[in-house]
């Protein structure tokens, strides 16, 4: 597919490449003034915060350690069902880590706020969340994100590593899908 049929799937781009570079360095610097003298660890959710994650991992001047979940939420639709899989569970112990999720996006917030309570229950020290984006609009339950990006209208949207039916994930940019490609 050439770039000019991507083009024709999208309606706006919403966050460019260059406004998300800016702020992942903004919030990287508050992440490091926060965590100070202390261990964080990453936890990326598959696969869309794939390239949040990339960014600021490399944004952060400390070690951090990274490791990954993935759990399943929307399949190939565009609307949350707020059912809650573990697809891949994480490799480390989280007991007594200071753990930051990093999140693509937050819609409903369900998945959030599920996975929030489950890395609870693990015995973690702090549980932070960062997230690019959010819908305030789309909002279900109320999701303390204490680095967020950008509030962005409720529209589905890809790129940045957010995907429709797996497509698009490698856009630099983040843009409104065009209805006619999903209705
Ligand atoms: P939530 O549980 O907050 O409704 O959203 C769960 C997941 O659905 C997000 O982490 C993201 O992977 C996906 N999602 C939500 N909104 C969008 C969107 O506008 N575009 C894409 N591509 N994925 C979305
Ligand atoms: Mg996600
Ligand atoms: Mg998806």
């Amino acid at each position: 597919m050439d770039s000019r049929e991507i083009e024709a799937d999208l309606t706006e781009v919403l966050v460019t490449e260059q406004q998300i570079r800016d702020k992942l360095a903004e919030l990287a610097r508050r992440i490091e003034a926060d965590y100070e003298g202390r261990d964080l660890l990453l936890v990326g959710v598959l696969k869309g915060a794939v390239m949040v994650m990339a960014d600021l991992a490399r944004e952060l001047k400390p070690h951090v350690n990274m490791d990954w979940m993935a759990v399943s939420s929307y399949g190939a639709g565009t609307t949350s069902s707020g059912v809650v899989k573990i697809l891949k569970d994480l490799d480390s112990d989280l007991s007594g880590r200071d753990v930051l999720i990093v999140e693509d996006i937050i819609d409903s917030g369900l998945t959030l706020s599920w996975l929030t309570a489950n890395l609870a229950s693990r015995g973690a020290a702090s549980i932070e969340i960062c997230a690019l984006l959010r819908k305030p609009d789309a909002a279900k339950v109320e999701i303390d994100v204490k680095y967020l990006g950008f509030d962005i209208p409720n529209q589905f949207v890809v790129g940045y590593g957010l995907d429709f039916a797996e497509r698009y994930r490698n856009l630099r940019d983040v843009a409104i899908l065009a209805p006619h490609v999903y209705s």
